[in-house]
C-alpha cells in the first residue's frame, strides 16, 4: 500500500530587523522572495511590537498562508540563552523604555509560531553567509560601523553565542591623544572603538556630520586607522575568512582601500596568507546584501529556529 503524503505546505517566513530607530518587517523566503515588508518607527515596545504583529497578521489573513516561522535580529544587549528566564529579552539598552522588553515572548504569544533571534549584527552575519558574501567563507564577521559600531560572527554556520555575545564595537584601540584629542563618546567607556569612530563620534570631533565630510577630509584616515586596529584584532583572533563593514559610515570615501593597507601594515607581515599578500580586497569587504543584511539575516534566523525545533518539512 502506497503511503499517503499529505500535501506539503511550502515555508514562508516573517523576518523583524529590530533597530532603536525603526523596525523593518518583511515576509519572503529569500532576498529574492520578499512578498510583503513594512517599516514601523520604534516608539514604546508595545506599540512597536502590536504593529509588528498586527502586519504579520495581515499579511496571513490575506493571503491565507500561515507563517512557518519568524525571526527577530534586534539591537541589544539581548539575552540568547535558551535556558535564562530573561532569554529573547533586550537587557540593558540605554535606550529609554527598552531595557527589559521581551521581543520573543512577543513575537510567539503574537503569532503563534518558532521564533528565531539574535543580535541586529549576527543576523546580519547570517544573513550574509545564507545568500550574500558569506557563503561557504567560514568564519565570517559582520561589522556595521554608523550610531554605533557593532560585529556579529558565524562560526561553525552558527551565530556565535558565549558568556553573552560578540560586542567587538566596544574594544579599546590605541588613541593618541597628540594626533586625535577628541576623548570619544562612549558611554560605557570613553575611548573604545565605538567612542572614536562612529558616526556620531565623527561628527562631534569635527563638529559636521559625516557624509558631509569630504574625500581627502583627514577624518577618513583617521576613522581608517581606528577600524584597521579591529580589523587586525579580528584576524589575529577569530582568523575570519572574509569581514564585512557595512552601516552609513563605511560609505565614506576612500575607506576600504585604506583600512585595507593598515590591517596590512599592523599585521607586519606575521600573519601570512595569499589573501593578506593580495592586499585583504577579497578579505574586507561590502555587504553583498546592501541594507538588507539585517532584515534578510531575520528570515534566516526564522529558518534555522525551523530546524533547530525538528519542524522542517522534508
Ligand atoms: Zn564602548
Amino acid at each position: 500500500m502506497a503511503t499517503v503524503h499529505a500535501p506539503a505546505i511550502p515555508a514562508v517566513y516573517g523576518g523583524v530587523e529590530a533597530g532603536g530607530t525603526k523596525f523593518v518587517c518583511c515576509v519572503g523566503t529569500g532576498p529574492d522572495d520578499i512578498r510583503a515588508e513594512a517599516r514601523i518607527p520604534t516608539t514604546t515596545p508595545a506599540e512597536t511590537l502590536d504593529r509588528a504583529v498586527a502586519f504579520f497578521r495581515e499579511h496571513t489573513d490575506r493571503t491565507g498562508q500561515p507563517l512557518t516561522a519568524v525571526g527577530a535580529a534586534c539591537f541589544g544587549p539581548v539575552e540568547l540563552d535558551p535556558a535564562a528566564p530573561a532569554y529573547g529579552h533586550i537587557t540593558t539598552t540605554p535606550k529609554p523604555g527598552w531595557a527589559g522588553t521581551d521581543v520573543v515572548g512577543a513575537l510567539r504569544a503574537g503569532l503563534g509560531v518558532p521564533v528565531g533571534f539574535d543580535t541586529d549584527v549576527n543576523g546580519a552575519a547570517l544573513g550574509e553567509v545564507r545568500w550574500g558574501v558569506g557563503v561557504g567563507l567560514d568564519p565570517f564577521v559582520y561589522l556595521t560601523v554608523g550610531t554605533g559600531v557593532g560585529g556579529g560572527a558565524v562560526v561553525n554556520g552558527a551565530p556565535v553565542h558565549g558568556l553573552v555575545h560578540p560586542e567587538m564595537g566596544h574594544v579599546r584601540v590605541p588613541h593618541d591623544r597628540v594626533r586625535d584629542p577628541f576623548p570619544g563618546s562612549c558611554p560605557f567607556h570613553g575611548d573604545c572603538l565605538e567612542g572614536l569612530a562612529s558616526g556620531p563620534a565623527i561628527a562631534r570631533r569635527w563638529g559636521a556630520p559625516a557624509q558631509t565630510l569630504p574625500a581627502g577630509h583627514p577624518a577618513w584616515e583617521l576613522e581608517a586607522s581606528y577600524l584597521a586596529e579591529l580589523m587586525a584584532q579580528l584576524v589575529l583572533t577569530l582568523s575570519p575568512r572574509r569581514i564585512v563593514l557595512g552601516g552609513g559610515v563605511m560609505t565614506g570615501p576612500g575607506l576600504f582601500p585604506m583600512i585595507r593597507a593598515r590591517t596590512r601594515e599592523l599585521l607586519a607581515g606575521y600573519v601570512s596568507a595569499p589573501a593578506v599578500e593580495a592586499g585583504l580586497q577579497d578579505v574586507i569587504v561590502p555587504p553583498g546584501l546592501g541594507e538588507r543584511s539585517g532584515r534578510l539575516g531575520a528570515l534566516a534566523l526564522a529558518e534555522a529556529a525551523v530546524a533547530a525545533e525538528g519542524l522542517q518539512r522534508p
